[in-house]
C-alpha cells in the first residue's frame, strides 16, 4: 500500500491532491515529505472571501508540518498560489490544511492540542521534538475553535491559572471549566494582568458570569481585583496547591540559606541532598529518606522548624467550619511570625491578608464536590 492511498483515507482534499510522497534526510533525522498541487481544473480560492479568484502569481515552495508516523516527521509541501480577487485584491490562496500563517497543519495542532491533555506541554514537545511554543499555539487553536462551537450553558466553576513562558518574564493566563461533571481549557489569554482576565469575562458575557458559583485563582492580586469585580456572587476560593507551593517555596529559600551558612561556618553539611526531603509529603518519602529526616529533626536548625510549620499546616485542611479553621489559622499565622524565619513570616503575612478567601475554601466545601475544591491541578506546569 502506498502512503499516498492512506493520506487519501485519513486526510483527503477536494480541491487537491496528493503528487508524490518521499523520505529525505535531514539534520534532524528523516522526513516524510508528501508534495501536494492543485487537482486539473479547480480555481484558486481567495483565503479571504473563500471565493474563486483568477490566478495571480505563485509563491515560494512552503512546508507545513503534519501529524507524524513512526517517529518520523511529516510535511506537506506545497507552492501557494496567489489570487487577484475581486473583492480583497492580491491574496494567497486558501489552504485547507492550514490556518493563518501557521507552519503547522490543523491536524497536527489537533494532534497536539489532545495530547496537552494528558501531558504537560513540555512534555508534548519533547514527545514528538517540537518547540514548548508549537504546543501552546496548539492549545490555543483548540481552545479558540472550542469557543465558537462548544456548549457554554451551566458552567458553575471556574478556575484561573498562570504559566511562565519558556523564555523570558512573560505570563499566559489559562481559564478553566473546573465543575465536576466538565473539566476543560475554556480560554488563554497572553500575560496576566487585569485586562487579560477582564478580557475572558468579556468574552464570557454577563449573564454567564452572574450566573457562576464558585471561581478558584492564587493569590495574585490582579485576579482577585477582576473576580471581585465581574462574578461578585461566586464564592472565591484560593487554590490549594498554590497556598502549599508558596509555603514550600520560602521553605526552599530558608534551606538553601542555612546550607550556605552551615558551610561557612564549617559545620558538617547535614542540609545537603535533603531538599526533597522537606518538601515531599511524609507519607511519600522512600525509607532511606525516612530515616534521614527523623535525623534532621534532632538539630534545632531554621529549615527543620519550618518544615514543622508546614506540616502543622497541613491539618488546616482538614477542618469542617469556617469558623474553627480561621482560629486555626490565627494561631498558626502568631506562631509563624514569632519563629523569626523571614521567608516563613512573609507566608503568614500573606496568609493573613486574604483571611476571608482562604476561609471562603470552607464554605465551598460543603457544597462543592471534592474534586473542584482541592484544586484544578492541572498538568501544564511549563
Ligand atoms: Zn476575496
Amino acid at each position: 500500500m502506498q502512503l499516498k492511498t492512506i493520506l487519501n483515507r485519513v486526510q483527503k482534499f477536494k480541491c487537491f491532491i496528493y503528487e508524490s510522497v518521499r523520505l529525505t534526510d535531514h539534520a534532524d533525522g528523516m522526513r516524510l515529505e508528501a508534495r501536494l498541487r492543485p487537482r486539473s481544473n479547480s480555481l484558486a480560492m481567495c483565503s479571504v472571501c473563500r471565493k474563486p479568484a483568477p490566478g495571480y502569481d505563485m509563491l515560494p515552495v512552503r512546508r507545513f508540518e503534519f501529524v507524524p508516523v513512526w517517529g518520523i516527521k511529516v510535511f506537506f509541501v506545497y507552492r501557494p498560489r496567489r489570487v487577484d480577487c475581486r473583492d480583497c485584491g492580491v491574496k494567497v490562496e486558501h489552504m485547507p490544511w492550514v490556518k493563518g500563517k501557521s507552519h503547522r497543519t490543523v491536524a497536527y495542532e489537533w494532534f497536539l492540542a489532545r495530547w496537552a491533555k494528558r501531558l504537560s506541554w513540555k512534555e508534548v514537545a519533547e514527545a514528538f521534538c517540537t518547540s514548548w511554543e508549537s504546543v501552546f499555539r496548539s492549545v490555543e487553536m483548540a481552545v479558540t475553535w472550542g469557543r465558537t462551537h462548544q456548549d457554554l450553558f451551566g458552567i458553575q466553576a471556574i478556575g484561573v491559572d498562570e504559566i511562565k513562558w519558556q523564555r523570558g518574564h512573560n505570563y499566559l493566563t489559562l481559564v478553566y471549566q473546573i465543575d465536576e461533571h466538565s473539566k476543560r481549557l475554556l480560554w488563554v489569554g497572553e500575560k496576566r494582568t487585569v485586562k487579560t482576565l477582564l478580557r475572558f469575562f468579556q468574552w464570557f458575557g454577563t449573564e454567564r458570569s452572574h450566573a457562576l458559583r464558585y471561581a478558584c485563582t492564587d493569590m495574585w492580586r490582579p485576579y482577585l481585583k477582576v473576580i471581585a469585580k465581574k462574578a461578585s456572587q461566586a464564592i472565591h476560593i484560593l487554590d490549594r496547591f498554590h497556598i502549599m507551593a508558596h509555603i514550600n517555596k520560602a521553605i526552599d529559600e530558608v534551606r538553601a540559606q542555612e546550607a550556605r551558612e552551615l558551610k561557612t561556618q564549617g559545620y558538617e553539611p547535614v542540609l545537603t541532598k535533603s531538599r526533597w526531603l522537606l518538601l515531599k509529603r511524609p507519607e511519600n518519602l522512600t525509607e532511606q529518606q525516612e530515616s534521614k529526616l527523623s535525623e534532621l529533626l534532632h538539630y534545632n536548625l531554621r529549615s527543620i522548624r519550618s518544615y514543622l510549620l508546614k506540616e502543622e499546616f497541613q491539618f488546616f485542611w482538614a477542618y469542617q467550619s469556617p469558623y474553627w479553621a480561621g482560629k486555626f489559622m490565627d494561631k498558626w499565622c502568631t506562631k509563624t511570625m514569632r519563629s523569626k524565619i523571614e521567608p516563613m513570616k512573609k507566608v503568614a503575612k500573606m496568609l493573613r491578608r486574604h483571611r476571608t478567601l482562604l476561609l471562603n475554601w470552607f464554605k465551598a466545601k460543603g457544597q462543592m464536590s471534592s474534586g473542584v475544591v482541592e484544586g484544578f491541578n492541572t498538568n501544564i506546569i511549563s
